[in-house]
């Protein structure tokens, strides 16, 4: 199923299996330093505090069926937005596969949340015509001595950007399992909208 979630085109790309699991591509997005393969590790289960298994599908690609408000949901985290090599096509590549993003920036790195600002902007015109679920992530929350970016300039930011807004810490794994269940909970409220 994967190779063929890969190349589907549609915004409804989020594939029901027949047992009514779905699959959802997160994609994680945001400056280099800031976190991003941290959070994927954590999700990947190199230390591991989630309850299933995860397959790793690549380099910088993980798979992991999660249990969220009682109903399974198979994600496929991508963590590919800083490859070296062909850098420019992998990501116009990722702001078109995913059906979720987060937008991950580091709570003591200023540069990296005016960053976060940036591919928000380029993310809605890549996608223009759909309502993507999106988390702004403020990420390294255990540096409070370094913070340059307050929660509140976090969460005014999310709403300006109409999305999710959490902080968290790879390194005390602090809301990390609630980042990635309140993805699938962002993606799920639209496709239950969509339904009605
Ligand atoms: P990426 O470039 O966005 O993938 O960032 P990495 O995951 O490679 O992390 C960059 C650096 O920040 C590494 O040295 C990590 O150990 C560190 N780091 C990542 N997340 C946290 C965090 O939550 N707290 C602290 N203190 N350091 C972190
Ligand atoms: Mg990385």
């Amino acid at each position: 199923y994967y190779r063929r979630s890969w190349s589907s085109e549609s915004s409804d790309s989020v594939i029901s299996s027949e047992s009514g699991n779905s699959y959802y591509r997160v994609v994680l997005i945001g400056e280099q330093g800031v976190g991003k393969s941290s959070l994927a590790n954590i999700f990947a289960g190199v230390h591991d505090s989630m309850d299933s298994d995860c397959d790793v599908l690549g380099e910088d690609m993980y798979e992991r069926t999660l249990m969220v408000d009682g109903e399974s949901a198979t994600v496929i985290l991508l963590d590919m937005w800083e490859n070296k090599r062909e850098s420019e096509w992998i990501q116009d590549h990722c702001m078109q596969v995913g059906d979720a993003y987060l937008i991950v920036y580091s709570i003591t790195d200023r540069a990296s949340f005016e960053k976060a600002s940036e591919l928000r902007i380029q993310l809605r015109t890549a996608r223009q015509t759909e309502d993507i679920p999106i988390i702004l992530v403020g990420n390294k929350s255990d540096l409070v001595r370094c913070r340059e970016v307050s929660v509140a300039e976090g969460r005014a930011c999310a709403v300006v950007f109409d999305c999710k807004f959490i902080e968290t810490s790879a390194a005390v794994q602090h809301n990390v399992k609630e980042l990635f269940e309140g993805i699938v909970r962002q993606v799920r409220l639209r496709r239950d909208s969509k339904e009605k």
